[in-house]
């Protein structure tokens, strides 16, 4: 994608963004917000330049300087008609496009082939009004009188638009011009053509001129001196599937000098300049990447379907039920594997969208990850529910990238009218509240919009306010949970989990408050909190056993994390092979020279790093390869799911082997049964973590049974 042009960007930028996309076929102008008004198509620059946006994107420059091409340019004060003859002459196709008209070489305008038609036909209807005065005063001056006949005829002759004469009095088609005949497919029978009066068409041809012909006569007549109106006449459509033309056809009365009438049908074909206009509305009105609508056309709709629905006649339970739609986990896409890669998850969500809808729904891309569906109707917010969970689960399942398969799940929020909202603005801020509400319950799945949402929202702020007072108000703990030792036999060590303790919201998940504090900037202190105190307590601890402490990405950027961790274990007195710290794989998105950097420089401390959370993210081989890791935790997920999926269970064991071999270990987290734990030992994870073995809490390794000791 290259960047669009701003009305007020000259031409130069134009051409300077042409020439460095070979492949880009368009490039759009947009006005200051974003929308499209018009389009360049490199195939016919300066035809597209031409439009009311075409004077902005020139400028005062030589139009010559911009072009790629050698576009047909005249100069203001040339006529017409001799311009005509020679751009005939020179290039009678590339006239078809229009041409620029300059002032001393800078840009003016444009024109089109119409007007050289109508300037043509103007000019000899004068030519023949003036005709009996002319051989009256100036019979010397037949010479230059021919000159121009010739020259009209030569002109009409050929213009790439069709033009016919009808005598009003006799009906008798006086007139067809060879380049409208050859435009519209149709032959003169030439017997008639030598008799020089009526003008017998070929069957085929002749139907479609008498359909202009007749078309023509309804449509508002065009005075001779009308020839500049920009929107005269009207337009005929044909079916652009069968590839067939839009012509605008136009009526010129005519008189002649002795008093005959004759009706002048003009033709011109539109069919290129439609599809460019009609890209600009597919432009303004849908997301180029995805084809589906955009929010302008989205709100449009749903307005329409308000007012549809507040008709007094409306059926009964009509009802208009929007679904607000977030991907979860499409910025990681974004971010590790590239744009290119995340054009194609849009896409085919895109294609997944629309795949479970009704013809009648509307789905909508609103930018980035947000999607959205307008459904009207009866029952409209059932059938909500029942297509959001529909659509939970397909944008859930596998989306292949090259020789990738990743996962990303959809949080959706639900809102209707007119149960929760009467008009737009409350209709999306209500949808959007559901689907905050949707990814706050763990995403990957559909909420209602409910009014106590109104309040959690209130609630949101309420609870941000609250954690930033919540560490000198000493809520904040940390909970152990113990992890089991194959090897061993018995737990080697705890992991550090911290817990809030609200005096009025009660016990408030990590889920909730560590995101929390990473955007409202808390999390180095809280993070900081929670080392020293994992580590005070496990200076309580027997020495065999080891702690682990969970570090964000926030935190582990920071320059400053392994000379604070130095000072930490320093502080306690714990050795730092006691110490391991847990990161996820966004640590290593970006910057991973950085990361890898900072990694190394708390290994050199002798603290142990782990991966956390794998199988949940990309899960790359490579990253295992290029980072030194000591260990790798098994996502509860994944753990999970490796009883009945064949190729969890492959990557495991692969995973193993390779730990193996780079002295790493394995840890398989979330184990809640025992088959689950045979399972993991079975494909040689070498620790396990989860409620079958200790659910974090306060003082476990006083209260662990015995025989995990
Ligand atoms: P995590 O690091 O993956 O921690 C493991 C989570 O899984 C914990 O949730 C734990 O209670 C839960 N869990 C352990 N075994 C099982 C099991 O058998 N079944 C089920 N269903 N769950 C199990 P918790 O404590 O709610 O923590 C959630 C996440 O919050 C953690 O995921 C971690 O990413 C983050 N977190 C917790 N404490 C801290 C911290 O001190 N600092 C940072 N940066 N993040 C933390
Ligand atoms: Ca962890
Ligand atoms: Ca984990």
């Amino acid at each position: 994608m290259i960047e669009p042009l701003a009305p007020s960007d000259s031409g130069a930028v134009a051409y300077a963004r042409f020439a460095q996309a070979r492949s880009c076929p368009v490039l759009a102008v947009v006005d200051p917000s974003g929308r499209p008004v018009g389009l360049i198509e490199r195939n016919d620059f300066l035809t597209r330049l031409a439009s009311q946006y075409g004077r902005a994107v020139y400028g005062p420059r030589p139009v010559v300087q911009m072009m790629t091409i050698d576009p047909i340019i005249v100069e203001a004060d040339m006529r017409s008609g001799d311009f005509a003859e020679q751009a005939l002459k020179d290039a009678p196709d590339a006239l078809l496009k229009g041409f620029i008209i300059t002032e001393r070489g800078r840009y003016l305008g444009v024109g089109a082939v119409i007007d050289l038609l109508r300037a043509a036909i103007v000019e000899r209807a004068n030519i023949t009004r003036d005709l009996s005065e002319l051989t009256a005063t100036l019979r010397d001056s037949n010479a230059e009188l021919d000159r121009q006949r010739r020259l009209a005829e030569t002109v009409i002759e050929h213009i790439p638009a069709l033009i016919t004469v009808r005598s009003e009095s006799t009906g008798r088609r006086l007139m067809i011009n060879s380049a409208g005949l050859s435009m519209l497919d149709a032959k003169i029978d030439n017997a008639s053509r030598a008799a020089g009066i009526d003008l017998v068409l070929s069957a085929e041809g002749g139907r479609r001129i008498n359909q202009l012909e007749t078309f023509a006569a309804q449509a508002q007549p065009l005075r001779p001196h009308d020839f500049v109106m920009e929107h005269g006449g009207d337009e005929l459509h044909g079916d652009r599937r069968k590839g067939q033309k839009t012509l605008r056809v136009t009526r010129v009365p005519m008189a002649l000098a002795d008093g005959e009438r004759l009706s002048v049908t003009l033709a011109e074909d539109v069919t290129e300049m439609r599809l460019a206009a009609s890209r600009i509305e597919q432009l303004a009105h849908f997301d180029t990447l995805t084809g589906l609508a955009n929010r302008a056309h989205l709100n449009a709709r749903i307005e329409a379907m308000l007012s549809a629905a507040r008709e007094p006649n409306a059926a009964h339970e009509y009802e208009v039920a929007l679904l607000a739609i977030d991907l979860d986990r499409f910025k990681w896409v974004n971010d590790t594997l590239g744009h290119d890669a995340g054009d194609l998850v849009l896409r085919e969500v895109a294609r997944r969208l629309t795949a479970e809808l009704r013809a009648q729904d509307m789905p909508a891309r609103l930018g980035g990850d947000e999607f959205a569906v307008a459904i009207a109707g009866a029952k409209a917010a059932a059938i909500a529910e029942t297509i959001a969970s529909r659509l939970v689960e397909q944008l859930g399942l596998p989306y292949v990238l090259g020789e990738k398969m990743i996962y990303l799940g959809a949080s959706i929020g639900i809102a209707t009218f007119p149960a929760d909202a009467c008009d737009l603005v409350e209709l999306m801020k209500c949808a959007d509240l559901a689907l905050y509400k949707a990814k706050a319950d763990g995403k990957n799945t559909w909420r209602r919009f409910s009014a106590s949402l109104r309040a959690g929202l209130d609630r949101r702020s309420l609870l941000e306010s609250e954690l930033r007072l919540a560490m000198q108000r000493g809520q904040f703990l940390v909970h152990l949970q113990p992890i089991f030792h194959f090897g061993c036999n018995a737990v080697s060590g705890f992991e550090a989990l911290m817990r809030w303790h609200h005096p009025e919201f009660g016990s408030i998940p990590p889920a909730t408050f560590i995101p929390m504090a990473e955007e409202i900037g808390l999390i180095d202190k809280m993070g900081c909190w929670v080392l020293h105190e994992a580590c005070r307590i496990a200076a309580t601890l027997p020495e065999h056993l080891t702690m682990a402490v969970n570090i964000s990405a926030v935190q582990f950027r920071l320059p400053s994390l392994a000379s604070d961790v130095a000072r930490v274990l320093e502080r306690w007195g714990l050795p730092p092979e006691r110490l391991e710290l847990e990161i996820t794989e966004s640590v290593l998105i970006g910057d991973e020279a950085q990361a890898l950097r900072a990694m190394k420089e708390l290994q050199a401390l002798g603290v142990r790093i782990a991966l956390d959370d794998f199988g949940t993210g990309y899960a790359s081989f490579s990253y295992l390869q290029k980072f030194p890791f000591d260990r790798i935790k098994i996502d509860r997920l994944f753990t999970q799911g490796i009883l009945d999926n064949r190729s969890s269970m492959a990557i495991v064991s692969a995973l193993a082997i390779l730990a193996e071999k780079m002295d790493m270990r394995i840890t398989a987290e979330g184990v809640e049964t025992q088959a689950q734990l045979d399972a993991v030992r079975r494909l040689g994870c070498t620790e396990a973590q989860g409620y079958l073995i200790g659910r974090p809490g306060d003082d476990v390794w006083a209260h662990l049974p015995q025989d995990l000791v």
